[in-house]
Formats: C-alpha cells, structure tokens, sequence
C-alpha cells in the first residue's frame, strides 16, 4: 500500500525548479508587500525588501538578474555615482530600459530591493531587454559580484577617503585581489588604466581570462590650476619599486613606468581628452576607441565639467562599450546627461547661475579649484560641517591647499567648522604672499542664509560658485527646493 502521499501544495511532489520558482514568487510577493509597507514610513525602503526576499529564497538576486539584458556593476572611490549615471543615460538614450540603485544604496540588499520593485512574481523584468546599471560600495563588492552574475565590473579609481577611514586602500585592495583571483573565465573588466592599483587589479582577472577594456586619458590633459592634490606614495603595485610617471592628471591618476620590473599603463581602449572647457558648467570631450575599421573619434557637449567627469565619461562610453552597445551612439547620448546631487549641479535663481558642489575629501578639493580656476565665477560660499555624515574629523583640508579654491573672487565661510577653515585659509594664503586676501566677505552662522545674501550681492547674470559638506549641502539644496528653484532630492 502506498504511503499517503503529501497534499499537492506542498513542496515535496515539484521538481527542484518548479520548487525554485513558487519559493521565489512567495519571496517577492512578501518582498513588494514589505516595499508597498515601508516607503509609506520613509525608513529602509532601499533595503529591507531585497533583505526580505534573500532570506526567504537565498539566490533570488542572481536568478532575478539571470532575466537582465546586461548588467554594470561600477565601484571605485570617486566617481562611481557620475559615471554610473552617465552610463545609466547612455543605455536608456540608446533605447534600452534600465534600472538603478540611488546613490548611497549601493549593498547587496539595495541591489535585491532594486530587481523586486522591477519584476513581476514571476520573476521577470516587467520591461523587455532590461539593463541595470548599478552603483556598487567598494567594500561591498565581493558579496554583491555573486548576485549579479556576468555584470561588466567598471572600475573607476582608489584614493584614500576620509582620513578616519585611513589603511582601507590597502584592505581594499586586498579584498579585490581575492575576489579577482578566484575570478571565472568570461568576465569583462573595465576599469581606469591611469590607475596603476586598479591596473594591476585588473590584470590579476586578466590572467584568469577575463576582457579587459581599460579606459584613460589621451595625453597630458591640460590643467589650468597650480593646485595640487598631495600625491599618495603609491609604489609599483606589482614589485614595490618606485612607480616613475610622465605626467599626472588626478592626485596618483596618469602615466606610470615601474623601472624595475616594467610594470607601465595599458593603451587604453577607449581615450578621452578635453577639447574645450565651459567654465563650471560643461566641457567638449573627444574620444576615440578602435574597432574593425581602424580608429574611431566622436565628440561629445557635456554638462559636467573638470577632469573627473571627463574620466567617468570616459568610463561610462569604456562600460557600453562592454556591454556590446553601439560606441558612437553611446558617445551621442552622454550630451543628455546631468550632473548627479551636488556634484556641480547648476540653475537659475534672479538671474544668476548658482552652482553646487559637494566638498568632501583632497581630491573634491583639487577637483573643484581646478574646475573653478578656469571659469566666471563671481561669489563663493564655502560651507563646512563636522557632522557624522560630512565626517567627523575635517582635517582633510591641510592635506590640500584650499587658496587657490579662493582666490582672486570675493568668498564668505559658513558652517559649524568655518572659524577652523578661515584658520587653514589664513595659513595657506601667507604660504603663497602673491594671493590677495582682499576677496574675504567674512563668516555667517547659518549656511543658507550666508548663500542668500552672497547671491544678493552677486552681479545680475554673475555666477555664484557653494561648495559644502554633505550636510551643510542637504540644508542649502533643500532651501532652494522648497522655493521651486530646483526639485526636491528623490527620496
Ligand atoms: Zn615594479
């Protein structure tokens, strides 16, 4: 006599898929439940329906990605947010749908909540040949690389960040030389060749087979400022010997020849140079890449200026074209794309052209005083916060020299650090005695007020350049959102 079989609902009488596919449905379904639930309080509406769903069907992530077209994972320390919008616009301006992650949810479990909001409970894209597009935090990769499987890893740049975070380039990069190693066959890498760390990472998945699409500068870009980010030692990443450059673009960024064992740059795949630069607002970029006719050239108007644009430009066309979409049109579609929050973010308010940018760490600094130097730029308001989110500890700022960020052009200071910057400002401008000190407009408590009577005081048609830390920016923008002078920051 058979035993009593189990009732037909349970698991027990499915294949393993079918198995799969009903645990995964029911995962989603309590997953978009929990989304539908916590958007509605505002609070881990980024993370807790992908956490959900893996915990309820471990490996939905990778299946749910399995039904993707193509897939980008971008991580680095600067740039991952620019060049991962950049690439975001190249891939839906060509015509293809695409998903993303908002910039700071950049985990596992963000990356999960990302496909459940996008897929119906069967676990398809709701639209047709999906892209995602995917911000990725560097420490997270590892654990995020297994859920999105076959992604094109993009890989901008390692700098040292906050310096409360101080020793993590190194864990980092050991972190990736780890991962990379145990790397399949069949991976495409792209990644930034004026970065001898992240070179050498990528030649580690090199030799375990994967494409490698290294994207760069086409030469000695032209910089109009004096300021200098203080160079991080890095040494060959490959013997240890000292790392001999040509020239430099970002901090470590440029040409580089170890002498003793012949470690040097790649040609990169793909160049880009800066034709022409339009002041705070933009830049023309030429780019050029092979293909089976021989060199290609395209230029681009974009609306993001300095050379850290130009570079995640340059990684973003590097990541389409690791994706197998069409380079030219991918070089085409960048003329649509916009500066992402606060990263020299630009409008109108009475006439003058206000622009936002955050300052965050030496290189925002070099990169802003770069950018600044060689545009109209009537006023300036500097506003710095120590809070948890700007990062405790400011002293960043003497590892750079912030009086060429000022000088010649009338300055206020703001924020809970100003008396301490005023302080680094008055350092830095009797170390150079050719710079005028006359521009200083003094301190104001409050930021915003500090922005509106700087913009009062600007020329109607002028520019008024705010570069603050995180928080200190969240106020200003806010105050110009609530009087409909740009949108609100998407939730
Ligand atoms: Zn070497």
């Amino acid at each position: 006599m058979r035993t009593a079989t189990p009732l037909p609902c349970t698991l027990a009488g499915m294949t393993e898929a079918r198995q799969v596919a009903l645990r995964d449905a029911a995962a989603l379904l309590a997953a978009r439940g929990l989304s539908w639930t916590v958007r509605r309080f505002g609070r881990g509406a980024t993370s807790l329906p992908g956490l959900a769903a893996a915990r309820l069907a471990p490996g939905i992530d990778a299946r749910l990605a399995a039904n993707l077209r193509g897939a980008a994972l971008v991580t680095g320390t600067n740039g991952k947010t620019s060049t991962a919008k950049m690439l975001a616009t190249i891939v839906s301006g060509i015509g293809h749908p695409v998903i993303a992650n908002a910039s700071g949810a950049n985990l596992r479990q963000s990356i999960g909540t990302v496909f459940v909001n996008a897929t119906t409970l069967r676990g398809r894209f709701r639209k047709r040949n999906t892209y995602a597009v995917l911000e990725v935090d560097e420490a997270a990769l590892p654990a995020v690389r297994p859920a999105v499987p076959g992604a094109v890893l993009v890989m901008t740049n390692l700098f040292r960040d906050q310096l409360d975070r101080f020793g993590e380039t190194d864990h980092l990069v050991r972190l990736w030389t780890t991962m990379l190693s145990e790397d399949q066959a069949g991976a495409t890498i792209v990644f930034c060749a004026d970065d001898p760390r992240v070179t050498r990472l990528a030649q580690i998945a090199g030799e375990h087979g994967a494409r490698l699409i290294p994207y760069g500068f086409a030469g000695a870009p032209d910089r109009t400022s004096a300021a200098e980010l203080t160079p991080e030692p890095v040494t060959c990443p490959s013997c240890g010997a000292e790392l001999g450059r040509a020239w430099t673009a970002i901090g470590h960024l440029g040409d580089y020849l170890c002498a003793a064992c012949g470690f040097a740059r790649p040609q990169p795949a793909v160049t880009v140079e800066i034709v022409e630069r339009n002041g705070l607002t933009g830049q023309r970029l030429r780019f050029a890449w092979q293909d089976a006719a021989g060199t290609q050239i395209e230029e681009v108007d974009l609306q993001l200026p300095g050379l850290g644009n130009a570079y995640n430009a340059g990684g973003a066309v590097a990541a389409a074209i690791g994706l197998g979409l069409d380079a030219r049109a991918a070089v085409g579609a960048l003329a649509a794309a916009v500066p992402p929050f606060a990263r020299f973010e630009h409008f109108t308010v009475d006439g003058r052209t206000i622009v936002l940018s955050l300052l965050k760490n030496p290189a925002t600094m070099a990169e802003l005083t770069s950018v600044a130097q060689g545009a109209r730029l009537d006023r300036m308001v500097v506003a710095l916060n120590d809070a948890f989110a700007d990062g405790r500890d400011v002293s960043w700022y003497w590892d750079c020299s912030p009086a060429d960020l000022v000088a010649g052009r009338p300055y206020r200071l703001t924020g809970r650090r100003a008396a301490d910057f005023a302080v680094r400002l008055k350092y830095a401008l009797a170390d150079d005695p050719a710079q005028d000190p006359a521009g200083y407009l003094g301190l104001v408590d409050d930021p915003t007020e500090a922005v509106d009577r700087t913009i009062a005081e600007a020329p109607r048609d002028g520019t008024v350049l705010v570069v603050a830390t995180y928080t200190a920016l969240l106020g200003i923008r806010a105050a110009f959102a609530a009087r409909g002078a740009i949108p609100p920051m998407p939730r």
